[in-house]
């Protein structure tokens, strides 16, 4: 089965890897600094923190910005789980607001509609790797005086109006699985411009353990002494995994230019299908793209799914809108709540896409799509 999405690895992946296990370090050591430095670098210069996961970088995040039972949370449906589960987990109330038609990225105006005394934080996602609108969406958080928080799991690569994802929101989480942009196996990150959310990410990503000498109680007690001060979790990402993600990030240009020209071609070559709507692009986005997301009219979604992985190739729907999972509707979340969202639901189809997708098996694709809607 031709995959939607996998990870690209060269010999130089392969040399890093085993070069830090070759190392004195599988975990904590430099390659963790170096990854993060060079991460932020890529990232427009925000500080970050490596984590195991994009999920532990949303946990993250919602514990450094101090999400708690009360608060609510504001995000899209068009995503996967996590967005919402880790507020969920810090005890948040998530409210759903709907997305554009076009981009199904968060819609500003519902987002603003939604906005109450309890909002803390507004999570957007950049769907597919196209950036959402953050000049409007910056707009609603200050005016609610909420932090902004990216899941940029998609978009590691792109960017809005010429600003890298990484420097759009006050906080943006990325994920490094083996289908995103750039692969760590399993791995993540958290980015925040407000250097005390960065620490308490840290913290929080570090078990809560307190090593600085200032920070201490006890600073006398002896070298082999620590503190822990709040409540954290293992979220740590080792130094093997580092050295894959700071070869990886070498290789994003490389990476970006694949995808486009695959997505470019695509464009063309479907250009014609009947009942076929290929994904949008705003004129203000650079988008690395992580998703070829189409759209099929008339009820024939499930249709060109069965026949196209029937054929061999592996087409995905991107994503059961969040609130119609089982877990939100037992907490009283209902069909209906976000209607633009769940028609895009019913209509989208993402097509394989990956940087080393050959042109045979992306005709391969086309051709598979083509057999049904002609
Ligand atoms: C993949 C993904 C996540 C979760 O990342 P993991 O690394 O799989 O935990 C979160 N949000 C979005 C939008 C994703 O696509």
């Amino acid at each position: 089965m031709l995959p939607y999405g996998r990870q690209s690895i060269d010999d130089e992946d392969i040399a890093a890897v085993t070069a830090a296990l070759r190392g004195d370090f599988l975990t904590t050591g430099p390659t963790v600094g170096a990854f993060e430095a060079a991460l932020s670098a890529r990232l427009g210069g925000p500080g970050c923190v490596a984590v195991t996961s994009g999920t532990a970088a949303l946990h993250v995040a919602y514990a450094a910005i101090g999400i708690r039972p009360g608060d609510e949370v504001i995000t899209t449906p068009i995503t996967f789980v996590a967005t919402a589960a880790a507020a969920v987990l810090q005890g948040a109330k998530v409210v759903f607001a709907d997305v554009e038609a076009e981009t199904a990225n968060l819609d500003a105006a519902a987002v603003d509609a939604l906005v109450t005394t309890r909002t803390r934080a507004i999570t957007a996602v950049d769907y597919a790797g196209h950036p959402a609108e953050y000049e409007a969406l910056t707009k609603v958080a200050r005016r609610a005086d909420v932090t902004l928080i990216a899941d940029a799991a998609h978009s590691i690569g792109s960017t809005y109006r010429g600003v890298p994802v990484g420097s759009l929101a006050d906080v943006t989480t990325l994920s490094f699985f083996p289908t995103k942009n750039v692969t760590t196996g399993e791995g993540g990150a958290v980015a925040a411009t407000d250097p005390a959310v960065l620490d308490r990410a840290r913290r929080f990503a570090n078990q809560g353990t307190v090593r600085e000498r200032e920070l201490m109680r006890a600073p006398d007690e002896g070298g082999w002494f620590y503190e822990t001060h709040s409540f954290g979790l293992n979220y740590r990402l080792p130094d093997v995994l580092c050295a894959l993600g700071l070869s990886q990030l070498r290789r994003l240009g490389q990476f970006k230019a694949a995808r486009a020209r695959l997505v470019a071609r695509y464009h063309e070559m479907l250009a014609d299908v009947p009942g076929l709507t290929v994904p949008a692009q705003r004129a203000w986005a650079d988008p690395m793209w992580h998703l070829y997301p189409v759209r099929i009219a008339d009820g024939r979604r499930r249709e060109v799914y069965d026949r196209m992985r029937a054929a061999g190739v592996g087409v995905q729907v991107n994503y059961v809108p969040v609130h119609l999972h089982p877990v939100f509707q037992d907490l009283g979340y209902r069909a209906g709540m976000c209607p633009v969202a769940e028609r895009f639901y019913s209509e989208e189809l993402s097509l394989p896409l990956f940087a080393d997708l050959t042109d045979a098996d992306q005709e391969r694709a086309v051709e598979a799509l083509r057999a049904v809607l002609g």
